[in-house]
């Protein structure tokens, strides 16, 4: 079975800033960093497509203010990497009447930045996430919150791009320790000539998913 992601993202303590009101996207940068450049929800990898990353609030905006709860909306610990796309869906989504219970059980959030976030889902062969078979709270995110499932064929192109990405990035620190023209050069030049041509084809499919 593939993990989700190969590590839980932790947050810093202590932010580079302290923004005020409503100006929490001065944390983007940290958050950036202390998610490894991926989505703290579907785990895409944020270099094919960095202005469609946003600052999530992990308990929304909207219940923070309609209930008045106690959370700075630029409060560090209550915030998220996260792609456009989870960030869409998870909207104003909260099932609890407590900022600090995220789930009952079988509906609601787990913290991305909690290694339970890492217990719930994993991957196929080919990318696609899935939520783990006894979790209801899994298949809750996965189909109410997320909508993994409707998302299903950008994330197996982000995954495989990732997985590119590194294997092409390797090959191409191999292929410098060789000397141009011998043998190994040339088995390594020919093997990174494959891998960015599926890489390739997988990019122009994801152009198709930018433009929905
Ligand atoms: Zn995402």
């Amino acid at each position: 079975m593939i993990p989700l992601r190969d590590t839980t993202p932790t947050r810093r303590t202590n932010p580079t800033l302290n923004p005020t009101g409503e100006n929490w996207g001065e944390h983007k940068p940290d958050l950036k960093a202390d998610f490894n450049n991926h989505c703290g929800y579907c785990h895409s990898f944020d270099g094919h497509r960095h202005t469609y990353f946003e600052v999530d609030h992990f308990v929304p905006k909207a219940e923070i203010k309609k209930n008045g709860w106690p959370i700075s909306l630029t409060g560090y610990s209550n915030l998220v990497y996260s792609c456009k796309f989870c960030n869409n869906k998870k909207l104003n989504k909260w099932i609890t009447n407590s900022p600090t219970v995220y789930n009952d059980g079988t509906t609601g959030f787990v913290d991305p930045c909690d290694v339970v976030y890492d217990t719930l889902f994993y991957r196929t062969a080919d990318g696609a996430i899935r939520p783990v078979a006894h979790s209801n709270l899994a298949k809750w995110m996965y189909k109410e919150a997320f909508k993994f499932d409707e998302r299903e064929r950008s994330i197996i192109v982000l995954w495989n791009m990732n997985r590119l990405r590194q294997i092409i990035d390797a090959l191409i620190l191999q292929l410098n320790t060789h000397a141009v023209g011998s043998n190994d050069y040339n088995i390594i030049k020919l093997k990174l000539g494959e891998f960015t041509l599926e890489y390739y084809i997988f990019h122009n499919e994801l152009i198709e998913f930018y433009e929905q």
